[in-house]
């Protein structure tokens, strides 16, 4: 399929030379691929999002029933892309094809699972419907009928992240919520995927023909250019914005939302270094497997996924362990990563992480090509990670750290001073969990997802899934990117009375 570079602007394709243009970029060549993509003009962002709020007039008068044909014909036009599609992003991210397969099919079904929970409550969403009937001889006063209800919030800006080409970005979770709310969407598209970024905005494009939704529900904005991020979060009729990606870029984006004179809600789905709690007899008894069980939950993907397992919390004195640890860290072959940015900053903080006082390198990967990641894993003691608030950080590739502590008292210690997560996993054996009660109590106020005797790679697409968690593994603790509740963030309630 022919890529144009253009921005889809409430159903126009719009873009030039002119306008300024960059780029994709093939990992596994370590060049750009050819195709040139227009940055989307002020103009053009600013058509985009008056439409968006045109559209939303008619949009939200839809019913539960058309919006589910809507999603669900997204999900039939994203299919019918066939391997385009997926061929388009293996270029662009050098993901393997059953990796992008998988992604595609979780997209998909995610779109159907809210088309789904549409028509089994018409109306209203997720069936959360409140009513309190009239009591006319209530004394002193009759009590009215008061019925809750939700409403949309209206335009939604969503940014997806690199990692999930499909899944969190042009049509992921997101964008699926925030439509399937009422609301319509206008997307970033990610610059480390513009091309997919086009086939999904054509794929969209087609079922808003095919099933008579205004133009203006959907537009996606090519651009390289920062700014036209933040034009878009300023931009006044955006009622709230959806971001999955890094902490940094939510934090600057965060700051330009302050200063609009209309507060609006900022669901940022970030990073987080999901603590691995190795119960001592699990360490001891089953040593070499675990150590197995991380370090592939953190090669998968070469470390690029926000629940990657970067932070291993392992008893003192777990020989076999470590040396395990040792040989599949040394043996794993270096791998691309996303983009030349991802690579110069996993190399940045593993060197720095390299020269940090009392941290020791237990073992890395050989590094095959200057411009892939290899795997590092490092170890220190609970005090030196108390103390080193460097070690805090996701680094997002292929590295992890194992933290070693002497007692429950030192583990319950490190809990209580982490950050917010996402997941966190406990691995026992025997009567090891009886004796870590207080560790977990500990935990389940630091963490969205608390896992037991599982990784935390793969998140399950299903209504009671929680994808977020505290600050800063998120910036809403009360809301999940994944999973029907998402569909939450943006609505707002409603009461009619009487
Ligand atoms: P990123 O660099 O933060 O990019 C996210 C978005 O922000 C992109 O659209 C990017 O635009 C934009 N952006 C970058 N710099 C900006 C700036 N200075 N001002 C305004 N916008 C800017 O993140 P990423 O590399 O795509 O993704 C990796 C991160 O996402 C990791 O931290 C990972 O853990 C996290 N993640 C979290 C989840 C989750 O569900 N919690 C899922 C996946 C990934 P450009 O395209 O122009 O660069």
């Amino acid at each position: 399929m022919t890529l144009t570079g253009q921005s889809l602007i409430a159903g126009q394709w719009q873009g030039r030379a002119e306008q300024g243009e960059f780029q994709a970029f093939s990992p596994a060549k370590n060049q750009p691929l050819s195709t040139r993509y227009f940055n989307v003009t002020s103009t053009q962002l600013n058509t985009a999002v008056d439409a968006a709020d045109n559209a939303f007039i008619e949009y939200r008068k839809t019913s539960f029933s058309q919006r589910a044909d809507f999603l669900e014909c997204i999900a039939e036009q994203i299919l019918a892309l066939g391997d385009d599609l997926l061929t388009q992003t293996a270029q662009e991210t050098n993901l393997p094809m059953a990796r992008l397969q998988g992604e595609r099919m979780r997209t998909v079904n995610q779109l159907k699972a809210f088309a789904s929970a549409l028509r089994e409550n018409p109306d209203s969403p997720l069936g959360l419907k409140l009513i309190d009937e009239a009591d006319s001889n209530r004394s002193p006063l009759p009590k009215p009928r008061t019925e809750l209800n939700y409403l949309p919030l209206g335009p939604v800006a969503v940014f997806g992240a690199s990692n999930f080409p499909y899944a969190f970005s042009t049509l992921g979770g997101d964008t699926a919520a925030a439509l399937a709310a009422g609301c319509p969407v206008v997307v970033k598209n990610h610059t480390a995927h513009p091309g997919t970024g086009e086939l999904m905005a054509r794929a969209a494009l087609a079922a808003i023909k095919e099933c008579d939704m205004p133009l203006g529900v959907f537009s996606m904005l090519q651009s390289d250019v920062y700014d036209i991020s933040h034009q878009l979060v300023a931009a006044p009729a955006i009622k709230a914005v959806g971001f999955t990606g890094s902490f940094n870029v939510a934090r600057l984006l965060q700051e330009t939302i302050a200063k609009r004179s209309e507060p609006i809600p900022f669901y940022g789905e970030l990073g987080s270094i999901n603590p691995q709690i190795v119960l001592p007899k699990k360490a001891q008894n089953e040593g070499k497997a675990m150590a197995e069980a991380l370090c592939q939950s953190m090669l998968m993907g070469n470390g690029q996924f926000c629940t990657s397992p970067g932070l291993w919390l392992v008893p003192t004195g777990c020989d076999e362990l470590e040396a395990e640890v040792a040989n599949c860290i040394s043996a794993a072959a270096s791998d691309t990563l996303l983009t030349p940015g991802i690579v110069k900053t996993f190399k940045k903080q593993v060197s720095q992480r390299s020269e940090l006082e009392n941290v020791e390198l237990i073992a890395k990967g050989a590094l095959t090509e200057d411009f892939h990641g290899n795997a590092h894993v490092f170890a220190c003691n609970v005090d030196t990670y108390l103390a080193t608030p460097a070690l805090r950080e996701e680094v997002f590739g292929p590295a992890a750290l194992l933290v070693r502590y002497e007692s429950m008292e030192q583990l319950s210690l490190l809990v209580a001073a982490l950050e917010g997560q996402l997941t966190a996993s406990v691995h026992d054996s025997a009567d090891d969990l009886a004796k870590a009660e207080h560790v977990i109590e500990e935990l389940k106020y630091k963490v969205g997802r608390l896992i037991h005797n599982q990784m935390p790679t793969g998140v399950e697409v299903c209504g009671s899934m929680n994808h977020g968690g505290p600050f800063p593994s998120s910036t809403d603790v009360r809301s999940t990117s994944v999973g029907l509740n998402a569909m939450l963030r943006f609505l707002r309630p409603i009461c009619y009375q009487s």
